[in-house]
């Protein structure tokens, strides 16, 4: 049991996932992610990223197109190689390879294709105007990532090794595909998991593959006019207390595409989800949702929605707002982690008290948000700033900044290019 165990017997997932959190060293207390610490209970081989076997692909054979080539087919571009680890009950992980970008095998029955034993991350390598590449807190998607694995009843790893790796590939591929000569550019990194054991039966997977692959992405962040966001369908739920929607594993993905393919096809960006009968507003697609506003009695406000009951994911970007927010606006604007209902949003509109919205996550950055369909009733917000409210260009400009190297902040992260 952890130390600190706050579940009982009766919460049989958290339960369960203290227990797994409790043999990962890096996430008890004196964890030190030395990369020697072992996978679980046993005294297998843990993930360890000194042990890179690196077989280089001819980087002569592909060029590097621009932004816009790269992102305007129906294929993800990715570069040159990939980074793949693979784990097995029994003998636990094997070596980390980084090799050429290309095709994985799986047998027909591996376990992911059937039970969707699957998780990833993303996250944005940025190519900065002083020349440095930079990851922005690699650490909270490493962590993040474990307790997606181990969600889903995926092995275990150290996190600081997740991370030494993503900067091996960074170092060989950031080079040539983020050159010096795009500064303001980026590519999106994408870590990922999956069962490959090749039986049937819903069982936990005796075998997994971790790869890494960087590519490019498109730029979502400014759209003209701003985000337009229609609410849920009534039938249509994303997460649920009890679920898994704090977690990002692809079975939280595939089944809401149907409602937000309904809602491109109106004219609306991505589905703001609502939950419960008192329909609180929790994401924005597959990103955090901020409301600012004046209450009731004039005081200037950031809301969004709470990560106590599980419901939302604990988004990086989410989290660097609230807190720059509290830091950098004290005074100015209150900052509110609290359930909220598209009821208050609405009565906020009619009483003219809306400032500003926006959906903050590494895909969409910070997306100003300029309606919001629900039901036949629209929300309007004032865009003060070109195509964005003030707080939303003030917010995005500080974290690109902190991204792009403008201003030096421990959340840049800078990769070492020369070290292979
Ligand atoms: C990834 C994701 C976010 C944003 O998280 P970031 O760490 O900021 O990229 C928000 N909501 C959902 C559902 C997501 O999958």
């Amino acid at each position: 049991m952890a130390p600190h165990s706050t579940a009982t017997s009766e919460d049989l997932a958290a339960t369960a996932m203290e227990h797994k959190i409790a043999q990962q060293p890096s996430l008890s207390s004196n964890g030190h992610g030395n990369g020697h610490v072992q996978s679980g209970e046993d005294n297998l081989p843990a993930l360890d990223a000194s042990k890179l076997i690196y077989t280089f692909a001819d980087t002569s054979v592909r060029s590097v197109p621009s932004e816009a080539e790269a992102t305007s087919g129906n294929e993800t571009i990715c570069t040159d190689h990939m980074i793949t680890a693979v784990w097995k009950a029994g003998a636990g992980w094997s070596a980390p390879e980084l090799k050429p970008y290309g095709p994985l095998t799986l047998m027909p029955t591996a376990s992911v294709l059937h039970y969707a034993t699957e998780c990833f991350e993303g996250l944005k390598v940025y190519r900065g105007h002083d020349g440095k590449l930079r990851l922005f807190r690699p650490d909270l998607n490493a962590r993040r990532m474990l307790m997606s694995t181990l969600r889903i009843s995926l092995p275990g790893f150290d996190p600081a090794e997740l991370e030494k790796l993503i900067h091996a590939l960074l170092a060989v591929d950031g080079p040539k595909w983020l050159p010096a000569s795009r500064p303001g550019s980026f590519l999106y990194v994408r870590p990922a998991m999956i069962g490959t054991q090749p039986q049937l039966g819903v069982q936990a997977p005796k075998e997994a593959l971790l790869f890494i692959t960087a590519s490019f992405m498109p730029r979502f962040d400014s759209p003209p006019g701003g985000m337009k966001l229609h609410t849920n369908p009534e039938d249509m739920i994303r997460a649920w207390v009890g679920g898994f929607g704090y977690a990002k594993v692809g079975a939280n993905y595939g089944p809401s595409l149907l409602a937000t393919n309904e809602a491109r096809k109106r004219g609306f960006g991505q589905i703001l989800w609502l939950y419960g009968e008192e329909k609180y507003c929790t994401e924005a697609g597959a990103s955090n949702f901020f409301v600012v506003w004046r209450t009731k009695d004039g005081r200037r406000q950031l809301v969004t929605a709470p990560l106590d009951d599980k419901l939302i994911l604990d988004g990086v970007t989410r989290r660097s707002v609230v807190e720059l927010a509290r830091e950098r606006l004290g005074e100015e604007l209150e900052v509110v982690e609290r359930k909220y209902t598209i009821d208050e949003v609405i009565e906020a509109d009619k009483e003219g008290r809306l400032i500003e919205a926006f959906a903050a996550g590494t895909a969409f950055f910070i997306c100003p948000v300029s309606q919001i369909r629900h039901r036949d009733y629209d929300v309007n917000f004032p865009m003060v700033k070109g195509d964005s409210g003030q707080y939303t260009s003030m917010i995005k400009g500080w974290m690109y900044d902190i991204m792009y190297g403008n201003e030096q902040h421990p959340w840049g992260v800078v990769i070492d290019e020369k070290k292979q």
